[in-house]
């Protein structure tokens, strides 16, 4: 068994004006880093750990589980240095998965939220659990997969490279045959495009760098909301393997693509409220309407007065839910990981639109938080600014060392 091709490609998105992705292509050794932080530390975080995997062979004669622990801590120590010396990197942090391929199995490295699969025979397997507050809740049970995949704050991670000295790192390893292809991607590649649609997409390309760029295609066309970064590696058989990347999905069902649409469909009902009480009923339409023109103007007329009253409805309702809005305020985190408090309600009407904004945002990063504190972000019980800016003081002065 041999390392086969890989391939590897970063972008923007469409939203962000910077990449704060990296990866790693240095086989048998690969990795992707997704930086966070304010300014330009996000960047720095992540090419700092691209950086350590690159150099660090201290580590090369460890066994793989050891060696790719070492890495990472290695990593982790230069970013944590880095943000202690650096007051413009303070807070900065960065996810790492990493893989490494040694004789027959695949060791795999993990913090943070971007993810490692393993597609054979046509199946894609996640290898590893998201460090993220999502994550967490869907493991106790508390957030469907599809909550978590709406939820405002689904890009909070709980782990991260550069936050502490140490960093609690998992390891796995799998075996590998003939054929297996690996993908290593940030979360803007998973948040953006389902895994069927990665699988179908790896299905259709002829080589690794087609398949590392439709992928980043197929993110950007799905919203581009985040950095995108992809790895992508093969491992052959001694002989001559087929030209097919991957056998195609068992089934591959037609529908699937269209989970924006739904939200916004959800939510019509709200714009067509029931009509109010003290209007009359609306007439049926009777038969043969066109022998009696003279009914058919006065419905018109009552049709008329109908939409004004469910206009005044609407508006009413508008006017009340701004009013709420307006006063309600709740404590959770950004997609940096900061704790803010929000003013308005913990929803998105759709995508990156939500009834909410940011009156504060802390220094404090969610991480910092204990587990407990950390749930408590998800409560988003709606209280004053007074008391959500009080909750957040008592969380800034326990991180205080
Ligand atoms: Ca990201």
């Amino acid at each position: 068994m041999r390392l086969g091709d890989s391939a590897g490609r970063t972008d923007a998105g469409r939203v962000r004006r910077r990449n704060e992705d990296a990866f790693v292509l240095d086989p048998p050794l690969f990795a992707v880093a997704d930086g966070m932080g304010g300014a330009q530390a996000g960047e720095v975080a992540s090419r700092i750990a691209a950086a350590a995997f690159r150099e660090y062979h201290e580590a090369d004669r460890l066994e793989p589980g050891e060696r790719v622990q070492a890495i990472v801590q290695e990593a982790n120590r230069r970013i944590y240095e880095r943000a202690r010396s650096d007051s413009e990197a303070s807070g900065m942090g960065t996810t790492v998965t990493a893989a490494l391929l040694t004789g027959g199995r695949v060791t795999i490295g993990h913090v943070g939220d971007s993810r490692a699969y393993r597609i054979r025979d046509g199946r894609i397997e996640q290898l590893t659990e998201d460090h993220s507050l999502v994550a967490d809740l869907m493991r106790s049970g508390r957030l469907t997969s599809e909550e978590a995949d709406a939820h405002p704050q689904r890009s909070v991670i709980t782990r991260a490279l550069g936050t502490d000295p140490e960093v609690d790192v998992d390891t796995s390893s799998v075996d590998v045959e003939p054929g297996d292809l690996f993908l290593l991607c940030s979360d803007g590649l998973t948040t953006m495009v389902a895994e069927d649609d990665i699988l179908r997409i790896l299905a259709g390309a002829s080589t690794l760098d087609e398949a590392a760029r439709e992928l980043v295609r197929a993110a950007n066309s799905g919203g581009g909301e985040d950095n995108v970064t992809v790895v992508l590696f093969r491992v052959e058989g001694d002989e001559v393997m087929d030209e097919t990347l991957v056998a195609p999905p068992p089934a591959v069902s037609p529908d699937g693509d269209d989970g924006l649409e739904d939200t916004l469909t959800d939510l019509q009902p709200v714009a067509a409220p029931a009509p109010p009480p003290a209007a009359p009923a609306a007439p049926a339409a009777p038969a043969g309407e066109e022998r009696r023109p003279r009914r058919k103007q006065r419905r018109w007329g009552r049709r008329l007065l109908w939409a004004v009253l469910a206009l005044g409805f609407v508006a009413l309702l508008l006017g009340g839910a701004l009013f709420g809005l307006s006063r309600a305020y709740f404590v959770g985190a950004d997609q940096d990981g900061n704790v803010v408090v929000y003013q308005g309600v913990p929803f998105d009407v759709r995508e990156g639109v939500g009834l909410y904004r940011e009156r504060y945002v802390s220094r404090l990063q969610a991480s910092q938080l204990s587990p407990e504190e950390r749930a408590e972000l998800f409560d988003h019980e709606l209280v004053s600014y007074d008391r959500a800016r009080a909750r957040v003081s008592v969380y800034e002065a326990e991180a205080v060392p």
